[in-house]
């Protein structure tokens, strides 16, 4: 049943800003709170490393619409790459500098907490659920490096944390809140079905940051270039196409398909663009300054995944220089399906 609205010792409704990221955690922490009569606002900053195609509905629009609050978007995305580039807390398993994107997210929140005049701030963190940024010391230091301190509450978890504010200040009992910690997700489901969410997303996915694949070409880029000259084009291109590093001066990108292909072309710089001509097949980058044997290479590599007849040359059309306005035409022989180079060249292990 709902409880009504919660006051403070003014007598003014208490507010708490609800981190919402599309997932069935914040959803349900948010709705949580919302049902114990306190005034909830969604907030989501949004993240350049989701990974999604853009999607016919909004999972974030979605949540907040099922839980019956109003929505706040936020865009930082010079901020969130600076952090991506110089994490002060590490990684996970992939490029995934977790403690730092929480701190980051959470101060982002914090702002606006002081902005609309909220007492605190609600995540779906769940004690023990991720193994580098929710056990106890993790969601301890996060708390206090957003300078939320005791103002974050974790309603799934309160109860195994330390108190927080609005226990403290009577306007939530840590009775009326959920017991759940661990990786299990049977709690949060059988939660769902008591608050009426539905369409839920399966958790934790999404970041490019903790897939293999985007972090081996994530690696790749700061090893080479140096991190801080991987601009946003240069790691919106790690997610597009297949990847192979010919040399320190040379890597190529091939489009999987027409869309990534004309992606490619749109985001290409100054990097040389290829063609093959008169045949259907990848348009690739190649990125670096590649010697004329490399370029060479660079095509025969392309070649091999157009509609090139067996032991026919390709022709590849070149468009280089600042405004791609060399054009060279390259005949070469495509490289054999089985040449050992390609998977000593390729970033990734997405064997497609
Ligand atoms: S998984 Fe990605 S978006 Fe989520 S906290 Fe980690 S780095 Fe940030």
């Amino acid at each position: 049943m709902k409880r009504k609205r919660v006051v403070d010792s003014a007598g003014r409704p208490v507010k708490a800003i609800a981190m919402l990221s599309g997932g069935l955690d914040s959803s349900l922490a948010a709705a949580v709170v919302k049902r114990l009569g306190i005034d909830v606002l969604g907030l989501h900053v949004r993240h350049l490393f989701s990974g999604k195609p853009a999607a016919e509905r909004d999972p974030i629009a979605d949540s907040a619409a099922q839980i019956g609050i109003p929505l706040r978007v936020i865009d930082r995305p010079d901020e969130q790459l600076e952090i991506v580039r110089h994490p002060h807390h590490g990684t996970g398993a992939g490029m995934n500098p977790c403690i730092d994107c929480r701190i980051f997210i959470l101060r982002v929140a914090s702002g606006v907490m002081e902005d609309v005049g909220a007492q605190f701030v609600i995540t779906g963190e769940v004690l023990g659920q991720r193994p580098m940024s929710q056990h106890l010391k993790a969601l301890e230091l996060v708390a206090k490096q957003s300078a939320l301190e005791d103002r974050l509450l974790r309603p799934l978890s309160a109860r195994f944390l330390p108190e927080t504010l609005p226990v403290r200040e009577g306007w939530i009992r840590l009775e009326d809140l959920p017991e759940i910690h661990g990786r299990g997700r049977q709690p949060q489901i059988e939660l769902a079905r008591y608050y009426g969410i539905r369409d839920f997303p399966q958790p934790a996915g999404g970041c490019l940051l903790i897939e293999k694949a985007y972090s081996a070409r994530l690696r790749d880029a700061f090893s080479v270039y140096g991190a801080d000259q991987v601009d946003r084009q240069g790691f919106e291109l790690l997610a597009l196409g297949r990847h192979f590093r010919l040399s320190a001066n040379a890597k190529v990108i091939l489009g999987h398909d027409e869309q990534e292909n004309a992606k490619l072309a749109e985001k290409a710089g100054e990097r040389a663009v290829l063609d093959p001509v008169e045949l259907m097949g990848p348009t690739g980058l190649v990125e670096g300054n590649p010697s004329d044997e490399e370029l060479r290479l660079a095509a025969s590599l392309l070649a091999r995944y157009s509609d090139h007849r067996p032991d026919e040359s390709v022709r590849v059309r070149a468009l280089s220089g600042p405004q791609h306005e060399q054009e060279t035409i390259l005949e070469v022989l495509p490289l054999a399906a089985d040449d050992e180079r390609i998977a000593l060249w390729r970033l990734d292990d997405t064997k497609r």
